[in-house]
């Protein structure tokens, strides 16, 4: 049987004459929400052509139990509900003028809270779902149970949110730096983060994006047409080009400062010798200078941060000492980027309720 998730509304259609469809906005029950002992009819419509109208027929008592906003609203004075509303088979209809998917995905979740789940936790699922696109149906149920108030299956989407755009470097590693799919969704998802009050999630959006940047900078055509930057308003566009330039200029620096800390103890440095050049320290200024010029080309820094830390750890020619330096040194550099993502994208760490917690 396919679950609720897997059958959009609608697709058991009435049928109807072309003449209808012309002249008429089409009706269609919901296929997965018509409950045959609901008393109320939530009615959506969606402007195609023809525009058409979706009846899920549904619960007061169970829209009433999530939402505090029906609950006010049943518990009016005695049927004036009832009395004041369009019928539809002897039932109240209660139009909702959102969007109709997003009326679908919400009140799915209210009669299925586990599909909400799904997606959580992240690192337990088979590799080719932790890379396919992110739902858009939390999006829906998200703006819904922040509009009408449901609080408890809001609480159960926020934690899937925040384990896609992470805000800490461990559960950002869990992803694998390979987000790219994620950077196209986040100017939907910053916008829904400042629209829905999940300040801990935009730090990671803007970088996804700051990176999407990297990886295809304007004027190239790629981004405006696969849609990454749609969506952001003025003041999300400076704050985006703002923070990529600080990323740049701070990892810029440091991969210089990395070497430079490195070598210069090096146990295997002749003192005896005035001017002698350990083969560490050899393989510490080749490496500056190719991390300089990969990096260019990088569309992610933490991610190539971590590749050279590997790498780095299976070097032969390194010597103990300056193998751990050096690994410890990038550890340390990543989760100082991490820290301070939100101050590079403008934001004030005191916002961000768990921002880094043990990074
Ligand atoms: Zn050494």
């Amino acid at each position: 049987m396919a679950s609720p998730q897997d059958i959009p509304p609608g697709t058991l259609e009435r049928p109807s004459t072309e003449n209808e469809i012309d002249k008429y906005v089409q009706t269609v029950e919901s296929p997965d929400l018509w409950l045959e002992d609901g008393n109320i009819i939530i009615r959506t419509l969606s402007q195609g052509t023809p525009p058409r109208h979706t009846l899920y027929k549904v619960h007061k008592h169970v829209l009433a139990l999530h939402c505090s906003a029906f609950a006010t609203l049943f518990n009016g004075p005695q049927g004036a509900f009832d009395v004041g509303s369009e019928c539809h088979d002897g039932l109240p209809i209660m139009d909702l003028p959102d969007d109709p998917d997003d009326v679908s995905h919400f009140l799915k979740a209210l009669y299925f809270p586990q599909e909400t789940q799904r997606h959580k936790p992240i690192a337990s699922l088979p590799m080719k779902e932790r890379w396919s696109p992110f739902p858009a149906s939390y999006y829906g149920i998200l703006r819904l149970t922040t509009k009408y108030d449901a609080q408890e299956i809001r609480n159960l989407v926020i934690p899937v949110l925040k384990a896609q755009w992470p805000s800490t470097l461990k559960a950002y590693d869990l992803l694998l730096g390979e987000h790219r799919g994620r950077s196209q969704r986040s100017s939907k998802v910053i916008s829904l983060a400042s629209s829905c009050s999940i300040p801990d999630i935009l730090p990671f959006a803007f970088y996804a994006l700051a990176c999407r940047m990297r990886f295809s900078p304007p004027p190239s055509t790629a981004p405006h047409l696969d849609g990454s930057f749609t969506g952001l308003c003025p003041e999300d566009l400076c704050r985006l080009i703002t923070g990529l330039v600080r990323l740049d200029a701070i990892m810029r620096r440091e991969l210089f400062a990395v070497t430079s800390n490195w070598t210069a103890d090096c146990p295997l440095v002749d003192s005896q010798q005035p001017g002698h050049v350990s083969a560490c320290q050899d393989i510490g200024y080749i490496w500056e200078d190719s991390a300089a010029k990969d990096y260019i080309f990088v569309a992610d820094p933490l991610y190539f941060l971590l590749r050279k830390q590997a790498e780095l750890a299976r070097h032969k020619d390194l010597c103990d000492h300056c193998r751990k330096h050096m690994t410890t040194s990038i550890g340390t550099l990543r989760e100082a980027l991490w820290k301070h993502l939100p101050t590079y994208f403008g934001f004030k760490n005191d916002l961000l309720a768990s921002w880094g917690d043990s990074v």
